[in-house]
């Protein structure tokens, strides 16, 4: 049942006077498919309540993090019990230690670890230490890979850079992105061109273990492994960006999936429970060169925060082998209903995977790359979108983004899911492209 948004309408517009945008990160802002973006109220399980009080199955799941879906006992009571015990100290804690090797039990080539606030510290300070490390400058990277707002990595960035339509950001000098190095995803080709043309030049390539922010496109056959070979070739550092894919794609992340070793290790989302925490990690020699170990310095004032460590550990150990299971289900189960209503309104679309991420592309043939990704018909998002979200079903507000599903997903969830997709299918078959306006030519 819907109660309308005239609550959210009404935030979004006090927001939008306090908070550019009226949002604290660009996607929540539903620019790409217009519209009131939903203020969330509460969560439980696989349900978001919004301000007004509708309900909806949630296919975003904050972006990655909540697995175990919302509000988690075992979660709830660790943070809770955490919370009691005083909320920073500035000072290490046991509880570090634990996190540290959870991670570590479950991603074998990680040896040691380091504790940050987001993806977006654990990119930077990745790549501070492979230039520390190896003392050069350039990176590689891909297009429609998303690392964060790092200066040097928004390039040809995915996510709300790509929702947005942004090349790059004003405020990314010509020197922050001069080292810079963007080539297609999924072309060794160009990586091998690249080592080549700046030979002893390269630190590092920074990938996306698997693609989620271009929406979900998985590495083709012998990506990673080769990108692991021209690394070793060159001695430049793999840093495998896990952010979304560690702890969720499976027990041991996309590591767990092709066994291709980085050198380095970013993660965030799932490690952190829904909290602000994240990590970079990887082999013992390079991050020894990190402070006060090494000189490559790094800190921060609530790195390691008790309160975020306790969520983090408290969802790792609850995430077990049925958890998975549960995940790579319901995925494939949502999936399967995508498909199925999408082909009945006869669109033409591609259902992606990229282990449990999934993606819808409005395209005739497979995404392999962001080029392929952006020439997709949009344009037909924004209806499908809407008419799954008055339908109670909360997918991402992009064309570009992965959806992700919870272990909490049931068969009333799914039920939901079934009710509302030949209606967005439908809006999603009868979207026309949007109309040039000829005076902007
Ligand atoms: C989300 C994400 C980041 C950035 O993490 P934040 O916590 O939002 O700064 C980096 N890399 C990848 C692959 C991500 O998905």
């Amino acid at each position: 049942m819907s109660f309308g948004s005239a609550t959210s309408a009404a935030l979004f517009d006090r927001a939008s006077g306090v908070i550019p945008g009226g949002v604290n990160s660009p996607v929540r802002a539903f620019q790409a498919v217009g519209g009131t973006p939903r203020f969330m109220a509460s969560a439980n399980g696989y349900e978001l309540v919004d301000a007004d009080g509708n309900r909806y199955v949630d296919l975003v799941c904050s972006w990655g993090p909540m697995i175990l879906g919302h509000a988690h006992p075992a979660v709830v009571d660790a943070v809770t019990r955490a919370a009691q015990s005083g909320l920073s100290f500035g000072a290490p804690t046991a509880a570090e230690i634990e996190l540290a090797e959870e991670i570590m039990r479950r991603v074998e080539p990680v040896e040691q670890i380091r504790l940050v606030n987001s993806g977006t510290e654990a990119t930077m300070s990745a790549v501070r230490l492979a230039r520390g490390f190896t003392g050069r400058p350039k990176v590689i990277k891909f297009a429609g890979c998303y690392h964060g707002h790092v200066d040097a990595l928004l390039a040809d960035a995915g996510s709300g850079v790509a929702t947005l339509g942004l090349p790059t950001s004003p405020g990314v000098t010509g020197a922050q992105a001069a080292d810079t190095i963007v080539l297609p995803y999924n072309d060794l080709d160009a990586v091998a061109a690249a080592f080549s043309a700046h030979d002893g030049e390269i630190a590092c390539v920074i990938t996306e273990a698997a693609a989620g922010n271009m929406g979900a496109v998985a590495p083709i056959d012998g990506f990673n492994a080769g990108l692991r070979r021209l690394c070793t070739a060159h001695g430049a550092l793999l840093i495998m960006d896990e952010v979304m894919t560690g702890f969720r794609v499976s027990s041991a992340g996309w590591f767990g999936l092709d066994g291709v070793a980085g050198d380095l290790y970013t993660f965030g989302k799932v490690m952190s429970g829904g909290l602000p925490a994240a990590a970079f990690g990887g082999r013992r020699e390079v991050m020894g060169r990190l402070a006060p170990a090494g000189p490559v310095y790094q800190a921060g004032t609530l790195s390691g925060n008790p309160v975020a460590v306790a969520a983090g550990l408290a969802t790792l150990r609850a995430a077990g082998d049925d958890v998975y299971a549960a995940l790579d289900r319901n995925a494939k189960q949502l999936g399967d209903l995508l498909g199925e209503a999408l082909t009945q309104a006869g669109v033409a679309h591609q259902v992606q995977f990229a282990g449990n991420m999934v993606s819808v592309f409005f395209s005739e043939t497979p995404v392999t790359d962001y080029a392929r990704a952006k020439t997709a018909q949009t344009w037909r998002f924004a209806p499908f979108f809407h008419a799954l979200l008055d339908r109670g079903v909360y997918a991402p507000p992009s064309a570009f983004e992965a959806w992700f599903v919870s272990a909490a997903l049931d068969d009333n969830a799914f039920s939901r899911i079934a009710d509302a997709l030949p209606a967005a299918a439908r809006a999603a078959a009868a979207a026309a492209p949007p109309q040039q306006n000829p005076r902007q030519h």
